[in-house]
């Protein structure tokens, strides 16, 4: 089919028409801890599909990844492999926080162990709560994610 689209031109930069792409090709890092990645495994397969938001490409290295989902608590003890992770990751690169234990530490908060959120130390994008919070929730902060990257709001570096 030939699309005569006449004598019209599109006036834009390349920011915007990068930002259009990343915000449509997620590549989150294979990555998770306790409960809530279960939820995360279930959103990648059949019933829940991932792959029709364009977010299905999990990498099993950072290298490859721009997306970091913390699901699940981060420990004081696994602090410093999730840094070390996050500062493998190419930029632009982003942080969604997935889960009470992720956002506040949820049920552990008290604990000894379990920092009060992974924002004490990465610049999270996006916060899904819920213990767990469902597929369709994480899907939803993809989406709130993908409409911060194509206004060009996020995907700062890292926190320190
Ligand atoms: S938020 Fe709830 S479901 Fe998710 S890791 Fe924490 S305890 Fe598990």
């Amino acid at each position: 089919m030939v699309l005569d689209t006449g004598p019209n031109i599109i006036v834009t930069t390349l920011e915007k028409i990068w930002n259009w792409g990343r915000s449509r090709s997620f590549w989150p890092l294979t990555y998770g801890c306790n409960c809530c990645p279960i939820e995360m495994m279930a959103a990648g397969a059949a019933r829940f599909d991932i792959a029709r938001y364009g977010y299905e490409v999990f990498r099993a290295s950072p290298r490859q990844a721009d997306l970091l989902i913390v699901a699940g608590p981060v420990t004081l003890k696994m602090k410093p492999v999730v840094e070390r992770v996050w500062a493998q990751m190419p930029e632009p690169k982003w942080v969604l926080a997935m889960g009470n234990c992720a956002t506040s530490g949820g049920p552990f908060k008290d604990g000894y162990s379990v920092l009060p959120g992974c924002d004490s130390f990465l610049p999270v994008d996006v916060y899904v709560p819920g213990c767990p919070p469902r597929p369709e929730a994480l899907f939803h902060g993809l989406l709130e994610l993908k409409k911060k990257v194509e206004s060009g709001q996020s995907g700062r570096g890292y926190k320190g």
